[in-house]
């Protein structure tokens, strides 16, 4: 057999370190098996899908080191790799379903299912579709879709009993079939659901092993059973622990960055970051801590994983990189800051920011300091103001901040127009509201202009300082619940105003 290993990553948002992980494990695995690593992109949810996430994907995990053998850039003989294309070969599956009574046509409307969860929360039971349009009869599904009503597809689930399923890791796990949902498996706009895609593709692409994050445990049971409805192998399972902040969380982008381009601006070295990656959960048998992709490979061993949550730690990944950067030679070294930030291309596009401001070159390097390098640490004083209370200020970053994340464009018009609507939004004059922003980004009261800033550091350097600035503003969890609600009323004010 031919290990096929793959990682499925949906292109919204920024290419996150949890998907390099699963890329370098998937990827060590398959190339130690002499096999083939596959890279599809889930794009189902074509709300949040863009292609420039998908673009971002593939530029992380080649500035990382990884290759993959087939794919939506690369071709292969399973395509096409891009779930958005495969509309008629999921629509085969689903036919078949239908046919064999395994999947049913669902009319029920959003108010219903709304107040049917609301009715079993009341009453602490398990929220699940009930069945309501199981047993309809096919003349009258028939007429409903033909009057155009609105409909998905859900498959049927078993009442009673226990799934049973195998996960190299984890052994023997059973789950009881009360807890699977009527899974949808089509959506009213067409589109297939991530459950019936997932086992459609990972077979069609003769997939052996899916090495995937914890989060998808629970699915595996409607999984499984679809396996069974189509008369399908499942590959093996091994389910990778999710990376954890410092405090056990779930890693997030609140606590710790977690985009692989924000590593690479910051100017970690990605065999720093990949041999960082490789520690969580898993070590080499002789507990080296420095190695590798290609040690890596030579020693991998699934069993060797460990399903404790591994902590993603930036003191650690600093301290490594530091010792990956002291090991370079003196012409490497340069090379690789040429390649970070110090090129022509990085200055031509700051010396239009500066060449109206020097009189000498010289005066270059202070005003550019914090574009080119990390801003100095922030205190709580640097955002003293003459009208601005402390309560204002947390108020702006964090709601620009809010607004940032979820902004799909990072130009210099789309960031102008959200920071003055946001100003107008919270009834604050325009250079007041800059100030703190100003001072976040560039530890400065006075600095370049901030939309050049912004767009010169890139959406996850400006975020990470913003989210930082936060921290030496020594913002509490409960300021910040504080915080979340009332930009929720700021969002909401925000969205009527754009409506009009
Ligand atoms: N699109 C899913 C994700 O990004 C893939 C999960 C899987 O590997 O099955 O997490």
């Amino acid at each position: 057999m031919t290990v096929r290993t793959r990682i499925a990553p949906s292109p919204t948002g920024d290419p996150h370190v949890g998907t390099a992980y699963m890329a370098l494990f998937n990827w060590a695995f398959a190339r130690q098996q002499g096999g083939q690593f596959v890279l599809r992109i889930e794009d189902t949810d074509q709300a949040r899908s863009t292609a420039e996430s998908e673009t971002a994907i593939y530029e992380a995990l080649s500035w990382l080191g990884l290759t993959w053998d087939e794919g939506p850039d690369v071709g292969g003989p399973h395509g096409p790799y891009r779930q958005s294309e495969r509309r008629e070969i999921y629509a085969k599956y689903v036919a078949e379903l239908l046919e064999a009574g395994h999947a049913f046509v669902c009319f029920c409307t959003k108010e219903r299912l709304d107040a049917l969860r609301a009715e079993q929360l009341a009453a602490k039971q398990t929220t699940r579709y009930d069945g309501h349009c199981l047993n309809l009869s096919p003349e009258d599904v028939q007429k409903r879709i033909a009057a155009g009503e609105e409909h998905v597809i859900r498959m049927v689930v078993p009442a009673e009993g226990n799934c049973v399923f195998h996960d190299r890791l984890r052994g023997e796990i059973s789950m009881p079939w009360a807890q699977s949902d009527m899974q949808v498996l089509v959506k009213a706009d067409g589109m297939p659901t991530y459950h019936l895609a997932v086992v459609v593709d990972d077979h069609l692409m003769g997939i052996t092993h899916i090495l995937r994050g914890e989060e998808w445990l629970n699915s595996v049971p409607k999984h499984v059973l679809l396996h069974q409805y189509f008369g399908w192998e499942m590959p093996e399972l091994v389910h990778l622990p999710l990376l954890r902040n410092p405090d056990q969380s779930k890693l997030s982008k609140r606590k710790n960055p977690t985009s692989v381009t924000y590593y690479r601006d910051e100017g970690y070295l990605p065999e720093a970051l990949l041999n960082y990656l490789g520690l969580m959960g898993w070590s080499m048998p002789d507990e080296r801590e420095q190695f590798s992709k290609e040690d890596m490979v030579a020693a991998f061993d699934i069993d060797r994983i460990s399903t404790g949550g591994p902590i993603f730690d930036q003191t650690k990944l600093a301290w490594l990189n530091g010792q990956y950067l002291r090991n370079l030679d003196v012409d490497e070294f340069a090379a690789r800051v040429g390649a970070w930030m110090v090129n022509e291309a990085q200055l031509s596009r700051l010396i239009p920011l500066v060449q109206e401001r020097v009189e000498r070159l010289s005066d270059l390097v202070p005003l550019v300091d914090y574009l080119l390098g990390a801003r100095k640490a922030l205190e709580p004083e640097d955002f003293v103001h003459k009208t601005l209370v402390r309560e204002d200020v947390v108020k702006v970053i964090h709601h620009t901040l809010a607004e940032l994340d979820q902004l799909r464009s990072w130009q210099r018009d789309d960031l102008f127009a959200l920071c003055q609507s946001l100003a107008g939004a919270l009834d604050m004059k325009f250079r007041d509201f800059l100030f703190p922003l100003f001072v976040a980004l560039s530890g400065r009261a006075v600095a370049l202009p901030l939309f050049d800033s912004l767009v010169f550091l890139g959406a996850d350097l400006s975020r990470a300082r913003l989210r930082d600035a936060l921290e030496a503003l020594n913002v509490s969890g409960k300021e910040r619940k504080r915080l979340d609600k009332a930009y929720a009323d700021v969002a909401r004010a925000l969205a009527a105003a754009r409506s009009d």
